[in-house]
Protein backbone atom coordinates (compact mmCIF):
# COMPACT_ATOMS: atom_id res chain seq x y z
CA UNK A 1 0.00 0.00 0.00
CA UNK A 2 1.64 3.46 -1.20
CA UNK A 3 1.26 6.73 0.59
CA UNK A 4 -2.30 7.92 -0.93
CA UNK A 5 -1.73 11.45 -0.62
CA UNK A 6 -1.95 12.47 -4.19
CA UNK A 7 -1.46 16.06 -4.10
CA UNK A 8 1.54 15.72 -2.18
CA UNK A 9 4.46 17.85 -3.71
CA UNK A 10 7.05 15.51 -2.07
CA UNK A 11 6.88 12.04 -4.14
CA UNK A 12 8.67 9.17 -2.01
CA UNK A 13 8.99 5.62 -3.41
CA UNK A 14 7.53 3.33 -0.91
CA UNK A 15 10.27 2.48 2.02
CA UNK A 16 8.36 -0.31 3.71
CA UNK A 17 9.41 -1.73 6.70
CA UNK A 18 10.08 -5.96 6.65
CA UNK A 19 7.55 -7.48 8.84
CA UNK A 20 9.55 -10.78 8.73
CA UNK A 21 11.26 -9.96 11.71
CA UNK A 22 7.56 -10.63 13.70
CA UNK A 23 6.57 -14.45 14.46
CA UNK A 24 2.79 -13.88 15.06
CA UNK A 25 1.34 -16.90 16.11
CA UNK A 26 -1.86 -18.18 15.12
CA UNK A 27 -3.34 -18.34 18.55
CA UNK A 28 -1.92 -17.05 22.23
CA UNK A 29 -2.90 -18.13 25.57
CA UNK A 30 -2.76 -16.37 29.04
CA UNK A 31 0.39 -15.45 30.41
CA UNK A 32 -0.14 -16.56 34.00
CA UNK A 33 2.47 -17.59 36.43
CA UNK A 34 5.31 -17.29 34.32
CA UNK A 35 4.00 -19.49 31.39
CA UNK A 36 1.54 -19.46 29.01
CA UNK A 37 -0.95 -21.00 29.59
CA UNK A 38 -4.95 -21.66 27.68
CA UNK A 39 -7.90 -19.82 29.20
CA UNK A 40 -11.35 -21.33 30.64
CA UNK A 41 -13.48 -18.64 28.44
CA UNK A 42 -13.66 -18.02 25.26
CA UNK A 43 -11.50 -16.52 22.37
CA UNK A 44 -11.53 -13.06 20.15
CA UNK A 45 -9.56 -12.13 16.93
CA UNK A 46 -7.02 -9.57 17.02
CA UNK A 47 -6.72 -7.64 13.46
CA UNK A 48 -4.30 -5.30 11.65
CA UNK A 49 -6.40 -2.29 11.07
CA UNK A 50 -4.52 -1.00 8.22
CA UNK A 51 -5.75 -3.90 6.46
CA UNK A 52 -8.64 -5.94 8.74
CA UNK A 53 -6.39 -9.11 8.13
CA UNK A 54 -6.89 -11.26 11.37
CA UNK A 55 -3.51 -11.40 12.91
CA UNK A 56 -4.25 -13.97 15.77
CA UNK A 57 -6.68 -15.95 18.32
CA UNK A 58 -6.33 -14.72 21.70
CA UNK A 59 -7.83 -16.28 24.92
CA UNK A 60 -10.54 -14.10 27.04
CA UNK A 61 -9.57 -14.36 30.63
CA UNK A 62 -12.49 -15.49 32.54
CA UNK A 63 -13.55 -14.80 36.30
CA UNK A 64 -11.76 -17.93 36.93
CA UNK A 65 -8.25 -17.04 35.05
CA UNK A 66 -8.42 -14.08 36.29
CA UNK A 67 -8.39 -15.59 39.91
CA UNK A 68 -5.84 -17.55 38.85
CA UNK A 69 -3.70 -15.03 37.40
CA UNK A 70 -4.16 -12.87 41.08
CA UNK A 71 -3.60 -15.87 43.32
CA UNK A 72 0.10 -16.32 40.86
CA UNK A 73 0.75 -12.55 41.62
CA UNK A 74 0.10 -13.26 45.46
CA UNK A 75 2.39 -15.62 45.75
CA UNK A 76 4.54 -14.28 44.00
CA UNK A 77 4.27 -11.32 46.19
CA UNK A 78 4.94 -13.12 49.33
CA UNK A 79 7.78 -15.80 48.80
CA UNK A 80 10.02 -13.69 46.64
CA UNK A 81 9.19 -10.29 45.08
CA UNK A 82 8.35 -8.23 48.34
CA UNK A 83 11.77 -10.27 49.68
CA UNK A 84 14.07 -9.58 47.50
CA UNK A 85 15.94 -6.26 47.80
CA UNK A 86 15.50 -3.47 45.95
CA UNK A 87 19.37 -4.16 44.03
CA UNK A 88 18.37 -7.43 42.98
CA UNK A 89 14.91 -6.32 42.10
CA UNK A 90 16.73 -3.58 40.11
CA UNK A 91 18.92 -6.09 37.96
CA UNK A 92 15.75 -7.53 36.55
CA UNK A 93 14.52 -4.48 35.64
CA UNK A 94 17.96 -3.66 33.49
CA UNK A 95 17.73 -6.64 32.09
CA UNK A 96 14.30 -6.32 30.67
CA UNK A 97 15.43 -2.41 29.95
CA UNK A 98 18.17 -4.80 27.70
CA UNK A 99 16.02 -6.84 26.10
CA UNK A 100 13.81 -4.37 25.10
CA UNK A 101 16.81 -2.41 23.31
CA UNK A 102 17.91 -5.69 22.23
CA UNK A 103 14.09 -6.64 20.59
CA UNK A 104 13.08 -2.65 19.62
CA UNK A 105 12.44 -3.51 16.16
CA UNK A 106 10.57 -6.25 16.29
CA UNK A 107 8.74 -4.56 19.35
CA UNK A 108 8.22 -1.58 17.07
CA UNK A 109 7.01 -3.93 13.79
CA UNK A 110 4.62 -5.72 15.85
CA UNK A 111 3.15 -2.43 17.25
CA UNK A 112 2.59 -0.75 14.05
CA UNK A 113 1.15 -3.99 12.63
CA UNK A 114 -1.39 -4.39 16.00
CA UNK A 115 -1.96 -0.65 16.71
CA UNK A 116 -1.78 0.94 13.20
CA UNK A 117 0.34 3.46 14.29
CA UNK A 118 3.47 4.60 11.88
CA UNK A 119 6.48 2.72 12.00
CA UNK A 120 8.69 5.90 12.57
CA UNK A 121 6.71 6.89 15.70
CA UNK A 122 6.57 3.09 17.35
CA UNK A 123 11.01 2.91 16.49
CA UNK A 124 11.56 6.40 17.33
CA UNK A 125 9.52 7.72 20.34
CA UNK A 126 7.23 4.17 21.81
CA UNK A 127 9.60 1.63 22.05
CA UNK A 128 12.72 3.88 23.03
CA UNK A 129 10.49 5.58 26.27
CA UNK A 130 9.41 2.04 26.82
CA UNK A 131 13.15 0.93 27.63
CA UNK A 132 13.82 4.05 29.32
CA UNK A 133 11.06 3.84 31.25
CA UNK A 134 12.61 0.25 32.77
CA UNK A 135 16.11 1.97 33.22
CA UNK A 136 14.96 4.76 35.17
CA UNK A 137 12.85 2.81 37.50
CA UNK A 138 15.64 0.16 37.83
CA UNK A 139 17.60 3.17 39.09
CA UNK A 140 15.05 3.73 41.50
CA UNK A 141 14.89 0.30 43.11
CA UNK A 142 17.31 0.09 45.60
CA UNK A 143 17.35 3.84 46.49
CA UNK A 144 13.48 3.95 47.59
CA UNK A 145 14.00 5.45 51.18
CA UNK A 146 14.69 8.58 48.64
CA UNK A 147 11.49 8.87 47.29
CA UNK A 148 9.94 10.59 49.81
CA UNK A 149 7.65 7.99 51.28
CA UNK A 150 9.60 7.44 54.84
CA UNK A 151 12.74 5.64 56.29
CA UNK A 152 11.65 2.11 54.95
CA UNK A 153 8.56 2.50 52.46
CA UNK A 154 6.96 -0.62 51.46
CA UNK A 155 5.13 -2.08 48.45
CA UNK A 156 0.95 -2.09 48.34
CA UNK A 157 1.21 -6.25 47.35
CA UNK A 158 -0.66 -7.10 43.97
CA UNK A 159 -1.64 -4.14 41.11
CA UNK A 160 -4.59 -4.78 39.07
CA UNK A 161 -3.48 -2.72 35.76
CA UNK A 162 -5.48 -2.47 32.93
CA UNK A 163 -4.41 0.04 29.79
CA UNK A 164 -5.75 1.15 26.69
CA UNK A 165 -4.98 0.67 23.03
CA UNK A 166 -3.21 3.76 21.85
CA UNK A 167 -0.07 3.41 23.21
CA UNK A 168 -0.03 -0.35 23.79
CA UNK A 169 3.88 -1.13 24.81
CA UNK A 170 4.10 2.27 26.57
CA UNK A 171 1.20 2.65 29.04
CA UNK A 172 2.51 -1.58 30.06
CA UNK A 173 6.18 0.00 30.79
CA UNK A 174 4.07 3.17 32.73
CA UNK A 175 2.21 0.34 34.62
CA UNK A 176 4.99 -2.38 35.52
CA UNK A 177 8.39 -0.62 35.94
CA UNK A 178 7.59 1.67 38.89
CA UNK A 179 5.07 -1.09 40.27
CA UNK A 180 7.88 -3.96 39.72
CA UNK A 181 10.40 -1.07 41.46
CA UNK A 182 9.05 -0.39 44.57
CA UNK A 183 8.59 -4.54 44.84
CA UNK A 184 4.68 -5.05 44.10
CA UNK A 185 3.77 -8.14 41.79
CA UNK A 186 1.27 -7.66 38.68
CA UNK A 187 -1.67 -8.88 36.68
CA UNK A 188 -1.74 -6.66 33.79
CA UNK A 189 -4.89 -6.15 31.22
CA UNK A 190 -3.85 -4.93 27.74
CA UNK A 191 -6.93 -3.45 25.55
CA UNK A 192 -8.36 -5.81 23.46
CA UNK A 193 -7.57 -4.56 20.10
CA UNK A 194 -3.58 -4.20 20.70
CA UNK A 195 -2.79 -7.74 22.76
CA UNK A 196 0.11 -8.97 20.63
CA UNK A 197 3.37 -6.35 22.09
CA UNK A 198 1.80 -7.10 26.15
CA UNK A 199 2.22 -10.96 24.91
CA UNK A 200 5.75 -10.22 23.48
CA UNK A 201 6.60 -8.24 26.45
CA UNK A 202 5.28 -11.70 28.43
CA UNK A 203 8.06 -13.84 26.33
CA UNK A 204 10.77 -10.77 26.88
CA UNK A 205 9.84 -11.43 31.25
CA UNK A 206 10.55 -15.39 30.37
CA UNK A 207 14.01 -14.51 28.42
CA UNK A 208 14.90 -12.04 31.31
CA UNK A 209 14.19 -15.11 33.71
CA UNK A 210 11.80 -13.30 36.44
CA UNK A 211 10.37 -15.08 38.96
CA UNK A 212 7.02 -16.16 37.83
CA UNK A 213 4.02 -14.59 38.98
CA UNK A 214 5.41 -11.80 39.18
CA UNK A 215 4.27 -10.26 36.14
CA UNK A 216 1.29 -11.96 34.39
CA UNK A 217 -0.98 -10.58 31.72
CA UNK A 218 -4.39 -11.56 31.04
CA UNK A 219 -5.92 -10.47 27.89
CA UNK A 220 -10.09 -9.85 27.26
CA UNK A 221 -12.04 -7.08 27.47
CA UNK A 222 -14.34 -4.93 29.56
CA UNK A 223 -15.53 -7.57 31.61
CA UNK A 224 -11.76 -9.02 31.97
CA UNK A 225 -11.25 -5.63 33.33
CA UNK A 226 -13.88 -5.92 35.50
CA UNK A 227 -13.36 -8.84 37.17
CA UNK A 228 -9.84 -7.70 37.66
CA UNK A 229 -10.82 -4.80 39.28
CA UNK A 230 -13.86 -6.21 41.44
CA UNK A 231 -11.15 -9.16 42.40
CA UNK A 232 -10.50 -8.82 46.49
CA UNK A 233 -7.13 -10.43 45.75
CA UNK A 234 -5.44 -6.64 44.90
CA UNK A 235 -4.25 -4.29 46.62
CA UNK A 236 -4.22 -1.26 43.80
CA UNK A 237 -5.79 -0.79 40.94
CA UNK A 238 -4.32 1.52 38.32
CA UNK A 239 -5.94 2.36 35.13
CA UNK A 240 -5.23 3.83 32.10
CA UNK A 241 -8.75 4.97 29.25
CA UNK A 242 -11.62 6.61 29.24
CA UNK A 243 -13.06 8.69 31.64
CA UNK A 244 -16.71 6.81 31.42
CA UNK A 245 -14.58 3.33 32.45
CA UNK A 246 -12.49 5.56 35.55
CA UNK A 247 -15.91 6.60 36.93
CA UNK A 248 -17.33 2.75 36.86
CA UNK A 249 -14.03 1.89 38.36
CA UNK A 250 -13.89 4.38 41.06
CA UNK A 251 -17.51 3.13 42.22
CA UNK A 252 -16.36 -0.46 42.31
CA UNK A 253 -13.29 0.53 44.55
CA UNK A 254 -15.31 3.26 46.64
CA UNK A 255 -15.59 1.49 50.26
CA UNK A 256 -13.11 -1.57 49.61
CA UNK A 257 -9.18 -0.36 50.93
CA UNK A 258 -7.85 -0.44 47.79
CA UNK A 259 -5.70 2.32 46.59
CA UNK A 260 -6.37 3.58 42.90
CA UNK A 261 -5.17 5.94 40.23
CA UNK A 262 -6.61 6.74 37.20
CA UNK A 263 -5.08 8.24 34.06
CA UNK A 264 -8.21 9.53 31.90
CA UNK A 265 -9.28 11.48 28.62
CA UNK A 266 -8.43 15.16 27.76
CA UNK A 267 -9.08 17.59 25.66
CA UNK A 268 -6.37 20.13 25.80
CA UNK A 269 -5.77 23.68 24.54
CA UNK A 270 -2.68 24.73 22.57
CA UNK A 271 -1.85 28.28 23.00
CA UNK A 272 -0.79 30.43 20.25
CA UNK A 273 -0.14 33.98 20.72
CA UNK A 274 0.56 36.61 18.51
CA UNK A 275 4.86 36.90 19.42
CA UNK A 276 5.75 33.32 18.70
CA UNK A 277 8.05 31.69 15.52
CA UNK A 278 4.98 30.79 13.68
CA UNK A 279 6.43 27.91 11.78
CA UNK A 280 7.80 26.59 14.49
CA UNK A 281 4.66 26.49 16.67
CA UNK A 282 2.68 24.82 12.95
CA UNK A 283 5.08 21.80 13.88
CA UNK A 284 3.75 21.53 17.78
CA UNK A 285 0.54 21.98 16.65
CA UNK A 286 0.95 19.22 13.46
CA UNK A 287 2.70 16.67 16.35
CA UNK A 288 0.14 18.07 19.37
CA UNK A 289 -2.82 16.72 17.04
CA UNK A 290 -1.57 14.02 14.08
CA UNK A 291 0.72 12.46 16.10
CA UNK A 292 -0.64 8.63 16.89
CA UNK A 293 -3.93 9.86 14.57
CA UNK A 294 -4.40 11.94 17.33
CA UNK A 295 -5.05 8.53 19.80
CA UNK A 296 -3.34 10.66 22.76
CA UNK A 297 -5.17 11.61 25.83
CA UNK A 298 -3.22 14.83 25.86
CA UNK A 299 -3.42 15.59 22.63
CA UNK A 300 -3.50 19.39 21.65
CA UNK A 301 -7.35 19.21 20.25
CA UNK A 302 -8.49 22.65 20.51
CA UNK A 303 -6.21 25.31 19.09
CA UNK A 304 -6.57 28.92 20.62
CA UNK A 305 -4.86 31.25 18.05
CA UNK A 306 -4.46 34.77 19.21
CA UNK A 307 -6.88 36.61 16.84
CA UNK A 308 -4.39 38.80 15.10
CA UNK A 309 -2.32 36.42 13.47
CA UNK A 310 -5.17 33.48 12.68
CA UNK A 311 -5.24 33.31 9.18
CA UNK A 312 -1.61 33.76 8.46
CA UNK A 313 -0.91 30.60 11.06
CA UNK A 314 -3.85 28.57 9.44
CA UNK A 315 -2.78 29.52 5.97
CA UNK A 316 0.68 28.25 7.03
CA UNK A 317 -1.33 24.95 8.68
CA UNK A 318 -2.98 24.17 5.86
CA UNK A 319 -0.09 23.86 3.73
CA UNK A 320 1.46 22.24 5.91
CA UNK A 321 -1.24 19.39 6.58
CA UNK A 322 -1.15 19.30 2.79
CA UNK A 323 2.45 17.69 3.11
CA UNK A 324 1.01 14.64 5.76
CA UNK A 325 1.14 11.46 4.16
CA UNK A 326 -1.26 9.07 5.57
CA UNK A 327 -1.34 5.08 4.57
CA UNK A 328 0.47 1.57 5.38
CA UNK A 329 1.68 1.92 9.03
CA UNK A 330 5.17 0.15 8.21
CA UNK A 331 5.86 2.29 5.52
CA UNK A 332 9.10 4.46 7.06
CA UNK A 333 7.21 7.47 5.12
CA UNK A 334 4.08 7.78 6.90
CA UNK A 335 2.78 10.13 9.17
CA UNK A 336 -0.65 9.18 9.93
CA UNK A 337 -1.05 5.62 10.18
CA UNK A 338 -4.70 3.56 10.47
CA UNK A 339 -7.48 4.51 13.07
CA UNK A 340 -7.15 1.68 15.89
CA UNK A 341 -10.77 0.38 15.25
CA UNK A 342 -14.06 0.40 13.13
CA UNK A 343 -15.78 1.58 16.65
CA UNK A 344 -13.10 4.29 17.04
CA UNK A 345 -13.32 5.16 13.41
CA UNK A 346 -17.45 5.50 13.65
CA UNK A 347 -16.79 7.76 16.88
CA UNK A 348 -14.48 10.20 15.10
CA UNK A 349 -16.60 10.72 11.96
CA UNK A 350 -19.80 10.61 14.31
CA UNK A 351 -18.36 13.53 16.30
CA UNK A 352 -16.95 15.31 12.70
CA UNK A 353 -20.44 15.40 11.26
CA UNK A 354 -21.79 16.72 14.37
CA UNK A 355 -19.01 19.75 14.22
CA UNK A 356 -20.37 20.63 10.46
CA UNK A 357 -24.07 20.35 11.47
CA UNK A 358 -23.31 22.66 14.41
CA UNK A 359 -21.95 25.11 12.38
CA UNK A 360 -18.13 24.73 12.30
CA UNK A 361 -16.16 25.05 8.82
CA UNK A 362 -14.39 21.57 7.86
CA UNK A 363 -11.40 21.43 6.13
CA UNK A 364 -9.33 18.30 5.16
CA UNK A 365 -6.33 18.24 2.58
CA UNK A 366 -7.02 16.26 -0.54
CA UNK A 367 -6.36 12.93 -0.12
CA UNK A 368 -6.74 9.54 -1.14
CA UNK A 369 -7.20 7.03 1.92
CA UNK A 370 -6.71 3.11 1.17
CA UNK A 371 -9.29 0.83 0.44
CA UNK A 372 -9.33 -1.48 3.18
CA UNK A 373 -8.54 -0.88 6.50
CA UNK A 374 -9.89 2.01 8.94
CA UNK A 375 -8.68 5.19 7.67
CA UNK A 376 -9.69 9.28 8.51
CA UNK A 377 -7.54 11.96 7.12
CA UNK A 378 -6.39 15.03 9.15
CA UNK A 379 -9.32 17.97 9.81
CA UNK A 380 -9.72 21.51 11.08
CA UNK A 381 -12.37 22.70 12.32
CA UNK A 382 -12.81 26.88 12.28
CA UNK A 383 -15.49 28.69 13.39
CA UNK A 384 -15.68 26.62 16.27
CA UNK A 385 -17.22 28.27 19.56
CA UNK A 386 -16.89 27.08 23.09
CA UNK A 387 -20.19 25.82 22.92
CA UNK A 388 -19.78 23.12 20.07
CA UNK A 389 -19.54 19.82 20.98
CA UNK A 390 -15.90 18.90 18.91
CA UNK A 391 -15.25 21.72 21.38
CA UNK A 392 -15.77 19.87 24.47
CA UNK A 393 -16.09 16.52 23.87
CA UNK A 394 -12.76 13.92 23.49
CA UNK A 395 -12.66 12.88 19.92
CA UNK A 396 -9.35 10.27 20.33
CA UNK A 397 -8.77 11.07 16.33
CA UNK A 398 -6.69 13.71 14.20
CA UNK A 399 -9.61 16.69 13.83
CA UNK A 400 -8.54 19.70 15.44
CA UNK A 401 -10.83 22.48 16.48
CA UNK A 402 -9.92 26.20 15.93
CA UNK A 403 -10.79 28.69 18.36
CA UNK A 404 -9.56 32.50 18.25
CA UNK A 405 -8.77 34.84 21.67
CA UNK A 406 -7.80 38.43 22.12
CA UNK A 407 -6.25 38.48 25.49
CA UNK A 408 -4.46 36.25 27.55
CA UNK A 409 -6.98 36.16 30.00
CA UNK A 410 -9.47 34.97 27.47
CA UNK A 411 -6.97 32.21 26.59
CA UNK A 412 -7.05 30.85 30.12
CA UNK A 413 -10.40 31.57 30.33
CA UNK A 414 -11.08 29.26 27.42
CA UNK A 415 -7.98 26.68 27.92
CA UNK A 416 -9.80 25.86 31.51
CA UNK A 417 -13.39 25.78 30.19
CA UNK A 418 -12.87 21.82 29.71
CA UNK A 419 -14.40 19.25 32.38
CA UNK A 420 -10.66 18.04 31.73
CA UNK A 421 -7.16 19.08 32.53
CA UNK A 422 -4.17 16.58 31.27
CA UNK A 423 -2.04 19.04 29.55
CA UNK A 424 -1.75 22.36 27.70
CA UNK A 425 0.59 24.50 25.23
CA UNK A 426 1.84 27.36 25.24
CA UNK A 427 3.68 29.31 22.32
CA UNK A 428 5.09 32.47 23.11
CA UNK A 429 8.69 34.19 22.91
CA UNK A 430 8.15 35.96 26.47
CA UNK A 431 9.22 33.72 29.30
CA UNK A 432 7.21 35.73 31.83
CA UNK A 433 3.95 34.85 29.54
CA UNK A 434 4.86 31.21 29.44
CA UNK A 435 5.17 30.90 33.43
CA UNK A 436 1.64 33.42 34.12
CA UNK A 437 -0.13 30.83 31.81
CA UNK A 438 1.67 27.66 33.20
CA UNK A 439 0.15 29.43 36.35
CA UNK A 440 -3.16 30.06 35.29
CA UNK A 441 -3.37 26.65 33.56
CA UNK A 442 -5.80 23.78 35.32
CA UNK A 443 -3.29 20.89 33.70
CA UNK A 444 -1.60 18.24 35.31
CA UNK A 445 1.73 19.29 31.88
CA UNK A 446 2.30 22.27 30.53
CA UNK A 447 4.37 22.04 27.31
CA UNK A 448 6.16 25.40 26.21
CA UNK A 449 7.27 26.08 22.82
CA UNK A 450 6.59 22.58 21.77
CA UNK A 451 4.00 19.62 22.70
CA UNK A 452 3.64 16.20 23.12
CA UNK A 453 7.20 15.28 24.79
CA UNK A 454 7.15 12.69 27.01
CA UNK A 455 10.37 11.50 29.52
CA UNK A 456 10.57 9.29 32.17
CA UNK A 457 11.57 11.37 34.72
CA UNK A 458 8.82 13.79 34.14
CA UNK A 459 5.51 13.19 36.43
CA UNK A 460 1.87 12.76 34.01
CA UNK A 461 -1.54 12.94 34.93
CA UNK A 462 -4.55 15.03 34.98
CA UNK A 463 -6.74 17.35 37.20
CA UNK A 464 -10.40 17.22 37.07
CA UNK A 465 -12.24 14.44 35.14
CA UNK A 466 -8.54 13.68 33.37
CA UNK A 467 -7.97 11.48 36.81
CA UNK A 468 -5.96 11.26 39.76
CA UNK A 469 -2.27 10.11 40.41
CA UNK A 470 1.01 10.68 38.72
CA UNK A 471 3.15 8.12 36.49
CA UNK A 472 6.41 9.24 36.16
CA UNK A 473 9.64 10.42 37.94
CA UNK A 474 8.97 10.27 41.32
CA UNK A 475 6.24 10.79 41.95
CA UNK A 476 5.26 7.70 39.77
CA UNK A 477 6.82 5.62 42.86
CA UNK A 478 3.88 7.19 45.29
CA UNK A 479 1.54 5.16 43.72
CA UNK A 480 2.91 2.09 44.16
CA UNK A 481 3.99 2.20 48.43
CA UNK A 482 2.25 2.44 51.14
P1 LIG B 1 -11.60 2.35 27.54
O1 LIG B 1 -11.86 2.99 28.85
O2 LIG B 1 -12.75 1.92 26.73
O3 LIG B 1 -10.70 1.05 27.72
C1 LIG B 1 -9.49 1.08 28.43
C2 LIG B 1 -9.23 -0.28 29.02
O4 LIG B 1 -10.23 -0.56 29.99
C3 LIG B 1 -9.28 -1.42 28.01
O5 LIG B 1 -8.28 -2.36 28.37
C4 LIG B 1 -10.66 -2.00 28.23
O6 LIG B 1 -10.76 -3.36 27.90
C5 LIG B 1 -10.84 -1.81 29.72
N1 LIG B 1 -12.22 -1.74 30.18
C6 LIG B 1 -13.33 -1.39 29.47
N2 LIG B 1 -14.42 -1.41 30.28
C7 LIG B 1 -13.99 -1.76 31.51
C8 LIG B 1 -14.63 -1.92 32.77
N3 LIG B 1 -15.94 -1.71 32.93
N4 LIG B 1 -13.89 -2.27 33.84
C9 LIG B 1 -12.55 -2.45 33.71
N5 LIG B 1 -11.89 -2.32 32.55
C10 LIG B 1 -12.59 -1.97 31.46
O7 LIG B 1 -10.68 3.37 26.78
P2 LIG B 1 -10.02 3.22 25.36
O8 LIG B 1 -11.05 3.55 24.35
O9 LIG B 1 -9.33 1.90 25.24
O10 LIG B 1 -8.86 4.31 25.42
C11 LIG B 1 -9.08 5.61 25.09
C12 LIG B 1 -9.21 6.47 26.32
O11 LIG B 1 -8.05 6.33 27.14
C13 LIG B 1 -9.27 7.93 25.96
O12 LIG B 1 -10.30 8.55 26.69
C14 LIG B 1 -7.91 8.46 26.39
O13 LIG B 1 -7.89 9.81 26.68
C15 LIG B 1 -7.57 7.62 27.54
N6 LIG B 1 -6.13 7.59 27.78
C16 LIG B 1 -5.62 8.28 28.86
C17 LIG B 1 -4.25 8.32 29.11
C18 LIG B 1 -3.70 9.08 30.28
O14 LIG B 1 -2.56 8.86 30.64
N7 LIG B 1 -4.46 9.95 30.90
C19 LIG B 1 -3.39 7.63 28.26
C20 LIG B 1 -3.92 6.94 27.18
C21 LIG B 1 -5.30 6.92 26.95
Amino acid sequence: MAPQNTKNPFEYAPAPESRSIVDIKPSYGLFINGEFVDGHGKSFKTISPSTEEVLAEVAEADEADVDAAVKAARKAYDKVWSKMPGRERAKYLYRIARIIQERSRELAVLESIDNGKPIKESRDVDVPIVAAHFFYYAGWADKLEYAGRGNDPQPLGVAGQIIPWNFPLLMLAWKIAPALACGNTVVLKPAETTPLTALLFAEICQQAELPPGVVNIITGAGGTGQALVGHPGIDKVAFTGSTDVGKAIARTVAGTDKKVTLELGGKAANIVFDDAPLDQAVEGIVTGIFFNQGHVCCAGSRLLVQESIADELLAKLKRRMSTLRIGDPLDKNTDIGAINSAEQLARIRELSDIGEAEGAGRWSPPCDLPAHGFWFPPTLFTDVTQAHRIAREEIFGPVLSVLTFRTPSEAVEKANNTPYGLSAGVWTEKGSLILHMANQLRAGVVWANTFNKFDPTSPFGGFKESGYGREGGRHGLEAYLK
